[in-house]
């Protein structure tokens, strides 16, 4: 059986590959994309960021370099840096999650709009 090669397709030093957007970043090879965020409503109580939304499930694509592109999701915002970096079908897992959450969610939403039908 023949060996196979790996093929290096990381940019050469110094260039970002098309879909980075991080700017000013000579002297750190680790490119990123635009990222996303899902945002929480804000704690009602005022005792977490005073109230205010914040972000969770922060995702960009990254790739550092000599190592593959990948999308790394932080569930505990963008500034938590305890991420973890995901392939192809590590997304899709997270992805197979987001949308049972979504369907209970909407089912939940669901059921309190019949609850409170009628409360102002
Ligand atoms: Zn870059």
């Amino acid at each position: 059986m023949p060996k196979t090669r790996a093929i290096n397709t990381a940019p050469p030093s110094g260039v970002c590959p098309p879909w980075c957007t991080a700017i000013d970043h000579l002297n750190d090879a680790v490119h990123q994309g635009a990222p996303i965020a899902l945002t929480a409503p804000g704690d009602e109580t005022g005792a977490y960021d005073d109230g205010e939304p914040y972000a969770l499930l922060w995702a960009a694509l990254v790739c550092n370099e000599g190592q593959p592109t990948r999308v790394y999701l932080d569930a505990l915002g963008d500034a938590s840096g305890g991420g973890t970096r995901l392939d192809v079908a590590g997304v899709d897992a997270v992805l197979a999650d987001l949308r049972l959450y979504a369907d209970r969610l909407q089912q939940m939403r669901d059921h309190l709009a019949q609850i409170t039908e009628g409360e102002q």
